[in-house]
């Protein structure tokens, strides 16, 4: 079960390791982007977490869906648009329910993380934050027998790699494939956000 109350401190922890690391995500979009991936994700993150407060225990999915809509008002370029299909199709998976169920978590990542390529016509292997998610909700799938804290640890390390291996590629999508051959060396931004965004759950499992 991941419970109503491990939901919210993942959007909160999210938004806090964001904040932490926003000048290293910056740096890093400087490198092969526009500089501003850190700021955007700070500022939409802010946000989300601003519309938590007062708003009592709501279905997982208005909550999360109500996150994804923030996200795309608020975080220009293409990461907004990006994560907020994540959270608005994580929060149509998982519907009326305040608690959910592991299979159906776990099923609602993978949603997710399918609204996302979907929309952006991107697959693994090609330099963005597809990278580190399509393989962290697929390890969070095939450990779901093994607990909520052990399938985002394994999630959560799923994507670190999927982040790392993404750093010799060449980008083929978003700003950075502006760059060509000169893109390969460098870490993708969007992957490295989306590694927090799994750290997040496992560090909100872990404590709650
Ligand atoms: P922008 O590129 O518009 O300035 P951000 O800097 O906030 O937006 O986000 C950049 C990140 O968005 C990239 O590092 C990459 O991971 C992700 N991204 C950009 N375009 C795409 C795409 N078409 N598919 C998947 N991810 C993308
Ligand atoms: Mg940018």
């Amino acid at each position: 079960m991941i419970t109503h109350a491990q939901c919210v401190a993942w959007l909160r922890g999210f938004a806090d390791i964001i904040d932490a690391n926003k000048t290293f995500l910056t740096d890093l979009d400087s490198a092969i982007g526009d500089a501003d991936h850190g700021t955007n994700m700070a500022r939409g993150m802010k946000a989300v977490v601003k519309k938590l407060h007062g708003a009592g225990t709501p279905p997982l999915g208005a909550m999360f869906k109500s996150a994804g809509m923030t996200l795309v008002g608020t975080v220009g370029g293409s990461s907004g648009p990006l994560y907020g299909t994540f959270f608005m199709k994580l929060g149509m998976a998982l519907g009326e329910v305040k608690d959910a169920s592991l299979p159906t978590f776990a099923a609602a990542l993978k949603a997710g993380c399918d609204g996302v390529t979907a929309r952006s016509r991107t697959a693994v292997g090609e330099k963005t934050m597809v990278d580190a998610l399509t393989p962290a909700a697929d390890a969070f799938e095939a450990a779901v027998d093994d607990g909520p804290l052990a399938a985002a640890e394994a999630a959560a390390a799923a994507a670190r790699q999927g982040r790392d291996e993404g750093i010799p590629l060449v980008a083929r999508k978003g700003r950075a494939s502006y760059l060509g051959e000169r893109s390969a060396g460098h870490q993708d931004p969007g992957a490295t956000s989306a590694t927090y965004l799994f750290e997040a759950l496992a560090t909100a499992l872990r404590e709650g």
